[in-house]
């Protein structure tokens, strides 16, 4: 190996060409592709002693020093990306077991209505079959009887003798008076026909409304699969100010400890779960800011609460999940959840920008201000100027 061929002078962008020449404008050494794109139009330079001692010098005393810094930052960034991807990860496990749950149960749903939609069938097809055996039975015993009563008397009742028949005094007058009832009943006043016509008016037919093609493509909405990047609405403001008052609200971070007294707390997108507990019952005036994604339960916001103001939260306000003791609900811009219930101690609710037509009030009044461009039914309903109402957010 020759002494020129053991050093490494391809170019550090572009692994398939030498270094040629000095970008004096960027102070980098570059090839043939570089001039051609990013240094497209700089001054350029030889590789001299004099160009070449200037490169070293700033190699020297600046750019070694300001590796190490770089180690960390890279570190630091690895991390991040990788407890991101954790979470995303764990997220992917959750999803993926939810639906296979879901297809578990779907699955074990669909033979048990397969199973009742034919016990429905064979109940119908039954009380049919039961009204034609009931049928065939009738028509069957009225042959049968006619059979017997002309075969007896067809060619011989006119040679019958009553007379001698009667004065035999054994039974065979019975029989024939018996016989002549029967008659009687299979003849009289289409009564047997219209026995016969009534139980086969009873027979029932029986469809199906096939929805299977509709129920086949609603099926496949049962999940929708959404993705947003996972970076945004994770920051929480630096500074909130209560819109009434100039009271500052207390920003809670995941693990923080409201000191008791605290009477005005913001809770952010950052917060990953909110202990119970967590919030002193000093607190009358709560903030769920724009991005907060916890899924509130019961007993999570103490009924301290008095004001609840909720932004473009994530997740509904579920059952139980608004505390007993909020007089006053207001929904922010963004907020686009649902309400499943909102509790009797709620009398006012006020109402920004907010898409939500629909509320499970009881007896509210609600405040519309300007910024809420919806219709409502609701009769008591109130156009409000909004008051400097809402809390001011720094980022
Ligand atoms: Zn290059
Ligand atoms: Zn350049």
């Amino acid at each position: 190996m020759d002494n020129k061929n053991k050093y490494d002078r391809k170019c550090a962008i572009h692994k398939e060409h030498k270094i040629k020449i000095i970008c004096a404008t960027c102070k980098v050494v570059v090839c043939i592709e570089c001039i051609l794109s990013d240094h497209n139009g700089h001054k350029l330079d030889r590789i001299d002693v004099e160009n070449s001692k200037k490169i070293f010098e700033e190699f020297k005393n600046n750019h070694i020093q300001n590796l190490d810094k770089q180690i960390d930052i890279n570190n630091e960034l690895l991390n991040k990306s990788n407890n991101l991807f954790k979470s995303i990860e764990d997220k992917h496990t959750e999803n993926v077991n939810t639906i296979t749950e879901v297809f578990k149960e779907l699955s074990k749903l669909l033979p048990i209505i397969e199973i009742d939609k034919i016990k429905q069938l064979v109940t119908l097809y039954d009380e049919n079959k039961d009204i034609n055996t009931n049928i065939s039975t009738t028509i069957h015993d009225n042959l049968n009887n006619i059979n017997l009563i002309t075969n007896k008397y067809k060619n011989t009742i006119n040679h019958i003798n009553i007379d001698k028949i009667i004065n035999n005094n054994n039974d065979q007058h019975i029989e024939i008076l018996k016989h002549c009832s029967q008659s009687q009943l299979l003849i009289k006043d289409n009564q047997n026909e219209n026995k016969i016509k009534e139980l086969i008016n009873q027979y029932k037919n029986v469809n199906i409304v096939n929805n299977s093609e509709q129920v086949k493509n609603s099926i496949k909405e049962i999940f929708e699969i959404s993705n947003s990047l996972s970076i945004t609405n994770v920051k929480d403001p630096k500074r909130v100010i209560s819109g009434r008052f100039t009271a500052e609200y207390f920003i809670y971070k995941n693990d923080s400890i409201i000191p008791n007294g605290t009477i005005h707390v913001a809770i952010g997108p950052s917060v990953k779960t909110i202990k119970i507990g967590s919030i002193p019952t000093s607190v009358q005036n709560l903030l769920l800011l724009d991005g907060f994604n916890v899924q509130l339960t019961e007993g999570m916001l103490p009924q301290s609460i008095r004001f609840l103001f909720v932004g473009a939260i994530k997740k509904p306000l579920l059952k139980s999940s608004i505390p007993n003791g909020v007089i006053a609900l207001s929904l922010l811009d963004g907020f686009n959840q649902e309400i499943t219930e909102i509790p009797q101690s709620v009398k006012e609710l006020f109402l920004f920008d907010t898409p939500l037509t629909n509320f499970p009030y009881s007896k509210i009044l609600i405040h519309r201000s300007p910024k809420y461009k919806q219709q409502l039914t609701h009769s008591n309903v109130r156009n409000w100027d909004g008051g400097n109402w809402e809390p001011k957010i720094e980022f």
